[in-house]
């Protein structure tokens, strides 16, 4: 299974007995993530992308699914928490460039700390965050070191996991889960 595939699984299983009040897809990109967490039935899915392109596709994913309850924000999710009043229960993230699109527009290490700083901040008891990194690209692998780094300095309040592919090597994506107990 995909990593992103089982991040959905894992979301789904996570909160089969929770309250979904709010989720955020923080890179919306083609709008994947935002579909299944409105088929989840968050109650509030707030989803963010720098590009307008990628909200444009996210928009129409959404309208030909009838899924039309969301709000997409074309700003960086360095800024999630200017938007969001209220705990985040499920932030997903998932790093690098919008497949098919301009590599260079990919997620920036410093504004991608940030933004897991607010989501950590903003996640609500019982709340799960997930990360999908890219090592395998120059720019993915320092995020993904730095994300890392960062993941490990969280408190014991925090439980973080990690999945990695099936034929796990340096270059292949990494999947990572911040649970909050
Ligand atoms: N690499 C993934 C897709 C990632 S899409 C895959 O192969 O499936 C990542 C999205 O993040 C892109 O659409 C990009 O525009 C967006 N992005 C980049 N920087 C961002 C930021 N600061 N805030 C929100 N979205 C951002």
């Amino acid at each position: 299974m995909a990593l992103t595939q089982l991040a959905h699984q894992i979301i789904n299983e996570h909160f089969e007995h929770l309250p979904k009040q709010l989720a955020v897809d923080a890179t919306v990109g083609n709008g994947h993530d935002c579909e299944f967490l409105l088929r989840q039935k968050f109650k509030r899915v707030v989803g963010f992308d720098i590009q307008q392109k990628a909200i444009n596709a996210t928009r129409h994913r959404l309208k030909l699914a009838r899924l039309v309850d969301v709000e997409l924000i074309e700003d960086g999710h360095e800024n999630m928490h200017s938007y969001i009043n209220g705990l985040i229960d499920c932030c997903m993230f998932n790093f690098g460039y919008l497949p098919k699109a301009d590599k260079q527009i990919t997620t920036q290490t410093k504004t991608s700390l940030i933004a897991i700083d607010a989501a950590v901040k903003l996640l609500n008891t019982n709340g799960l965050i997930s990360l999908m990194c890219y090592p395998g690209h120059d720019q993915g692998a320092i995020e993904t070191q730095a994300i890392q780094h960062a993941l490990d300095g969280l408190d014991n309040s925090f439980m973080v996991k990690e999945y990695l592919d099936n034929n796990p090597s340096p270059t292949t994506p990494i999947l990572y889960t911040v649970a909050r107990g």
